[in-house]
């Protein structure tokens, strides 16, 4: 019997003993599952470290495939790309996936986007959820390595919503090549987890401490603020950037995505390492042919950008985005969204980088506006995060009921909190995934991590764009 406790768990289980968020430690809700029985107690945040590995690096490789077949790259250049990009990864480069892409992580989210946004499939990152990730990682590398069966294991999720349990239910969760067992077998809620306790008197705050169990029990800052609107895409930039530029963030944190409004933007400005994949293809992309007009308003604020980037001279860092940025191609993605070719700056030295915009919908209703918004093309971003619960995880349905209007702030202030007082607070720097790589799956977009971490409504995406290639096919 093992578990895995969520985010937006360790902060909200303290009210269901009449106690603010965050007032009882993770260690004392580690001891609490031990004492009810599970063998094995492990952290989500783990899979959620493991899935910014695979999502940054996916986003990355996107951008890549996209800058190349957008600006034309002609082909001595493409080949050169191919063999900085490695052979484990090349499955990722070669495929066509479109551009914004859309995290993959909330249950919520994608149940919404397959029945109203079924064109927006293909944007939406393959990578599963943190919870399934763990479960998949649990009956394989944790199983290999202590020697028992994928279907001996239950393993049990302690959730912020039951939709994670629907999640779980769904058929493709589970490892094909290895007797079909689930990658997570039970969902219980963070209120239902308190009601547990309670009921076999398990008094919470005056437990010790207890310690997660390894190897998936260590988790960075950057994986516990996955529980809050706009914390993976937090965790997802500060390692993007730091894969992009090979140099340490300026800050860690990115107050643009953070707080609880319904949409938020931001921009990161990336300037790759002179010989890199990505340097050698901006140089490219800017000696590309001069894209056809902008509309009006945009060629405003193209020309404003312009003549601020190479005036100021920005390097790279982060900075707030008018959310229709100035971008420079012509590439449409598939289906609904159209994006514009990446959006570049010329840094101090002359070098060329690349301006990541990205934006945070929190809440459904939210995400509609702004999916409204991309269509028409009022918006443009490369990576989008959408949380279908107001305030994300810690508003979600299973948490402890509150009357207090500042509740959502509070919790969120809390797993703040356990970021700031982590050790390691950057995902690509968790040595128990770094050791996970190296032992087990290879690389981040691996043929292994592909077959272990990806969803299966990545196939959807194909099979989508297989229809709609077929169907072009007849009208013309
Ligand atoms: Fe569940 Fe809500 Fe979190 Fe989505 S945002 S995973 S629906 S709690």
């Amino acid at each position: 019997m093992i578990c895995q406790v969520a985010p937006a768990v360790r902060v909200a289980i303290a009210e269901c003993f009449g106690l603010a968020p965050g007032a009882t430690s993770p260690g004392q809700l580690v001891e609490a599952l031990r004492r009810l029985g599970f063998d094995l107690v492990f952290d989500t945040v783990f899979g959620a470290d493991l899935t910014i590995m695979e999502e940054a690096t996916e986003l990355l490789l996107r951008l890549q495939a996209q800058l190349e077949a957008d600006v034309g790259v002609d082909e001595t250049v493409r080949q050169q790309h191919s063999q900085q990009t490695s052979q484990q990864q090349q499955h990722h480069h070669q495929r066509y996936e479109p551009l914004p892409m859309f995290t993959s992580c909330c249950p919520g989210w994608i149940g919404l986007m397959e029945k109203s946004y079924p064109d927006l499939i293909p944007y939406v990152s393959s990578c599963k959820s943190p919870q399934t990730m763990l479960g998949a990682m649990a009956k394989t590398y944790m199983a290999d390595k202590a020697g028992i069966s994928p279907n001996d294991i239950c393993m049990v999720s302690i959730m912020p919503c039951v939709r994670k349990q629907g999640e779980a239910d769904r058929d493709w969760f589970c490892l094909g090549g290895r007797g079909g067992a689930r990658d997570v077998d039970h969902v219980i809620t963070t209120a239902e987890l308190g009601n547990i306790l309670k009921e076999r008197g398990i008094n919470l705050p005056e437990l010790p401490e207890g310690d997660w169990d390894q190897p998936l029990g260590l988790g960075t800052g950057a994986g516990v603020i996955f529980g809050t609107t706009g914390g993976v895409m937090e965790a997802a930039l500060r390692t993007a950037y730091e894969l992009v530029t090979q140099e340490r963030l300026p800050r860690l944190t990115f107050s643009e995505v953070r707080g609880l409004e319904g949409i938020k933007e931001a921009e990161v400005r990336m300037v790759p390492p002179p010989g890199s994949k990505f340097a050698t293809l901006l140089e490219t992309h800017t000696a590309a042919p001069a894209p056809p007009p902008p509309p009006p308003a945009e060629a405003k604020a193209q020309a404003t950008d312009e003549a601020g980037t190479a005036g100021s001279g920005s390097g790279s860092g982060i900075g707030t985005s008018p959310g229709a940025g100035a971008g420079v191609g012509t590439g449409a993605g598939a289906g609904a969204l159209q994006w514009d070719g990446g959006a570049t700056f010329v840094a101090d030295d002359g070098r060329r980088g690349l301006r990541l915009r990205v934006a945070v919908a929190n809440g459904l209703g939210n995400a509609k506006k702004l999916i409204s918004k991309m269509q028409s093309g009022e918006c443009k971003y490369d990576f989008v995060e959408v949380m279908a619960c107001p305030a994300g995880c810690i508003g979600g349905g299973g948490q402890p009921r509150s009357t207090d209007k500042q509740i959502a702030l509070k919790r969120q202030q809390a797993l703040y909190g356990l970021d700031e007082r982590s050790t390691i607070r950057r995902c690509h720097e968790n040595p128990a995934v770094q050791a996970a790589y190296k032992e087990f799956l290879g690389e981040p977009c691996s043929d292994k991590a592909h077959e272990l971490l990806v969803s299966s409504l990545f196939v959807s995406s194909f099979v989508y764009l297989l229809e709609q290639g077929i169907r072009a096919g007849l009208e013309r």
